[in-house]
């Protein structure tokens, strides 16, 4: 391919670079005063009791609305936040919303107890963790206990002191921890054993070939016997099929989120959708 590339394709070529690179300038700049413009956005996606579909908690998902970007998910932008080092605001603006909203729930009466938060590597690893989670607990009034964090399995492999301190100081602080797509990275059990862990969030890839694909059925029976033998919650994801469910409900699992039940939604649909007395 790069033999038959005459002048006129490395020109393409490189034009395709400048092109990129551009694109990635543009998206960082923006990205630098996301925040600041008030662009970003969340909606929740319910997390139920599989058995009944009863509402038991609640996952933020970001979405970032820029004037020449457009609407875009978090797939599009986090990498690159990672890598700026914005994410470390990004993600404090992010605890900050999740947990008024869910006191704002709450007020309304809502029976909701816990949102939970994704909190990407880069993030976990910042000086402003623990001091961000204490900040939007206290300005919204809540007890550790109603937020967890969503960590990925990347947390874990890295034994580093520091990884230890901070979750044993938001252990301590009642907050709940939990390793997200678990079975996709790194299987790291070893640590799993070793941090104070309270669930794991069964990834959907494997979810979605049960209950016909073998292999993605013996992984869901070796995360369950994993969890419950070290006395851990499951949540599990990308739940889409009644198959699915009832399979899950099978193996014991009995919390799940996933298109079956509902997308992430604005806050308000979140909130006409499960008051009490709403129709299912
Ligand atoms: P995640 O935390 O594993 O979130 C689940 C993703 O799967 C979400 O995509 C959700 O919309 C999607 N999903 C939910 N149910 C189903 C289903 O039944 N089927 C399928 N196919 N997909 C389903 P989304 O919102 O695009 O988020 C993608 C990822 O971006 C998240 O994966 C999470 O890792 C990251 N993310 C989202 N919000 C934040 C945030 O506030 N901070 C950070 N650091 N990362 C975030
Ligand atoms: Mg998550
Ligand atoms: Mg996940
Ligand atoms: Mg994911």
């Amino acid at each position: 391919d790069s033999k038959r590339r005459g002048r006129n394709g490395w020109q393409a070529f490189t034009a395709e670079l400048a092109e990129q690179q551009l694109q990635r300038l543009q998206l960082e700049t923006h990205l630098r005063r996301a925040v600041y413009n008030d662009e970003f956005h969340l909606v929740y996606q319910p997390q139920v009791d599989l058995g009944s579909g009863r509402l038991v908690g609640s996952e933020a998902l970001i979405r970032w609305r820029n004037r020449s970007l457009g609407e875009m998910r978090p797939d599009r932008f986090i990498d690159h936040a990672e890598t700026t080092g914005d994410i470390v605001g990004i993600g404090r603006w992010v605890l900050r919303e999740g947990c008024r909203q869910l006191r704002q729930w709450r007020d309304a009466g809502l029976a909701i107890d816990r949102i939970a938060i994704n909190v990407s590597y880069r993030q976990f690893l910042s000086e402003d963790l623990i001091q961000s989670v204490r900040e939007a607990l206290d300005q919204s009034d809540l007890p550790g206990h109603m937020l967890e964090l969503e960590f990925t399995e990347r947390v874990l492999i890295e034994d580093d002191p520091d990884t230890h301190r901070a979750f044993d100081e938001l252990r301590g602080m009642g907050v709940q921890l939990s390793i997200d797509d678990f079975g996709e990275g790194y299987s790291a059990l070893n640590y799993l054993r070793r941090l104070p862990i309270s669930g794991l969030k069964l990834s959907q890839l494997f979810i979605q070939g049960v209950p016909d694909n073998h292999s993605d059925v013996a992984v869901c029976q070796a995360v369950t016997g994993i969890a419950s033998s070290l006395g851990l919650q499951v949540v599990a994801e990308g739940v889409e099929t009644p198959a699915q469910r009832d399979f899950l409900l099978q193996l014991g699992i009995t919390t799940g989120q996933g298109f079956l039940y509902a997308p992430g939604l604005p806050p308000d649909q979140f909130l006409q959708r499960y008051r009490a007395g709403a129709p299912d």
